[in-house]
């Protein structure tokens, strides 16, 4: 039994290191690998951050993550438009990284837009808002008093009340947790206490108990520990001046979310926000305005990226024409492998499947198939991503499957073919473990020949022989 149990706990253990280590498709890429610096596209590297030819589009990527970063981005929306598997995805992925972790970057794939739960046009809402930053410098009046200053346990769950002489006092903190949460434990705590000019008070973040530090308290170590963000020192006129901005960026939808009284904020968690009311958006907006007005906030638009867009319909699309045009839109990314096909909700075949008074608005961004040298180039940056040592001329034989079948499908065979050659505990990919697979697992190609060879053996076969044969 305890041979069993230990065993059990391997198997555990290996199954949270399994999910640890788990690998992305895209995990490879970290950039547009562009140098702003060099405006020619012949400057652009074939390979850099991850990313492999495609140079025009790379390029072009960049030209948009300049427009995003200048904020140039009202009404505006790009297509990424190329075969499967010609890295549309992977360039979104390289704009994403170029913006950095301070751009709200949100993707969804466009069937993701339909549930039962809330309407299509509700779901594209959530998900613009979500494209939104606000980044706020938080200033929440709350009760009388005088120049106080509160720390709440931890560094970074740090706040300051200032009492101005005209008799307000303002609480700011750092963390959402304590303007939605600890606030009113502070302004029932400090309404007891009583603080005058300088006075230092600690808070507990658990508890919400207050005590008073006096105020050498702010000349000492412990007050220094504060966090950078929530540093502070006293001005001789008895204000308090900040070092450092005190400064946190929530986006739209989780302000609307919070102030949607069927929701409330746990609804952040769980998922479920179920259908916000127009009411409750227009109200956050003139909000949001204000706060701009006064200086204390500003918008951090974002990027909001729809995968396979030829998936919407009709009504999505005339809801989206509408809002690009808004003064809070993120820019909008879509891509599609689609030609010329139907519009969804529509008898209308157009360019993607999509309207063209919409593609007309599009700055549109083409893939191109890739070349022998690029696949191998894709799949050697996969092998160093993987930690796959691999023979040569298993390389040769998985960039050729790569041309004859998909870039994809060469991805997989890598991957089940590192687990062959782990298994028979050899060090190296070789021919042999990449022709294992290739045998046992079907690329698209072979699977359909195999499916017209055989396909009056299986259930519900509608496809006609003709149908089969122009396919
Ligand atoms: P689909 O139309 O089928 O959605 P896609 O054009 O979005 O395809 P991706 O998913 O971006 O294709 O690419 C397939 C795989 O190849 C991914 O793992 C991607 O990271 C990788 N890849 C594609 N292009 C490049 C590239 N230029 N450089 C590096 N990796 C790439």
């Amino acid at each position: 039994m305890a041979g069993m149990g230990v065993r059990g706990r391997r198997v555990a253990e290996e199954r949270d290191l399994a999910s640890l280590e788990r690998i992305g498709a895209h995990s490879h890429i970290c950039g547009l690998g562009v140098d702003e610096a060099r405006s020619a596209l012949s400057d652009i590297p074939f390979i850099s951050q991850g990313l492999v030819g495609q140079q025009e589009a790379r390029k072009a990527a960049s030209v948009v993550v300049k427009m995003v970063r200048a904020g140039m981005i009202g009404g505006r929306a790009v297509l990424l438009a190329g075969p499967p598997g010609s890295g549309k995805t992977a360039l979104a992925m390289g704009m994403a990284q170029a913006l950095g972790d301070s751009t709200p970057f949100v993707k969804l794939s466009a069937s993701e837009i339909f549930s039962n739960e809330i309407s299509k046009t509700e779901a594209l809402s959530q998900s613009l808002r979500r494209a939104i930053g606000v980044k706020i410098r938080e200033e929440t009046e709350i009760i009388e008093g005088e120049v106080v200053e509160i720390q709440i346990d931890r560094p970074l769950a740090g706040g300051v009340a200032h009492l101005g002489s005209s008799g307000k006092l303002t609480l700011k903190t750092t963390e959402m947790e304590t303007i939605y949460d600890l606030g009113e434990k502070m302004v029932n705590a400090l309404a007891k206490e009583k603080v005058s000019s300088g006075d230092v008070i600690a808070i507990d973040k658990g508890t919400g108990k207050v005590s008073k530090r006096g105020r050498s308290f702010a000349r000492s170590r412990d007050y220094d520990a504060i966090g950078a963000s929530t540093k502070f020192v006293h001005c001789p006129d008895g204000e308090l001046q900040k070092k450092k901005e005190v400064q946190h960026v929530v986006s739209l939808h989780e302000i609307d979310v919070i102030n949607s009284r069927q929701q409330g904020f746990l609804a952040l968690f769980a998922g479920d926000t179920g259908e916000i009311k127009k009411e409750v958006r227009e109200q956050i907006d003139s909000k949001v305005s204000e706060w701009i007005e006064e200086g204390k906030a500003e918008i951090v638009p974002g990027v909001l990226f729809i995968d396979e867009v030829h998936m919407l319909d009709i009504e999505c699309f005339s809801f989206i024409n509408r809002a690009i045009e808004g003064d809070l839109a993120p820019l909008l990314i879509m891509a599609t492998n689609r030609g010329i096909a139907q519009i969804r909700g529509t008898n209308f075949r157009s360019p993607h499947g999509i309207p063209l008074d919409l593609l007309d608005r599009l700055l549109i961004i083409m893939t191109k198939p890739y070349s022998e040298k690029e696949m191998r180039e894709i799949l050697t940056l996969r092998c160093v991503e993987e930690d796959i040592a691999i023979a040569d001329a298993a390389m040769d034989l998985l960039t050729k499957i790569a041309e004859e079948a998909s870039l994809r499908y060469a991805m997989y065979l890598l991957t089940t073919s590192a687990l062959t050659c782990a298994k028979r505990r050899a060090e190296k990919v070789d021919v042999e473990d990449v022709k294992r697979c290739y045998s046992i697992f079907l690329d698209v190609k072979r699977s359909t020949h195999f499916l017209h060879e055989y396909q009056k053996e299986y259930l519900f076969n509608e496809v006609d022989d003709a149908d089969a044969d122009a396919d």
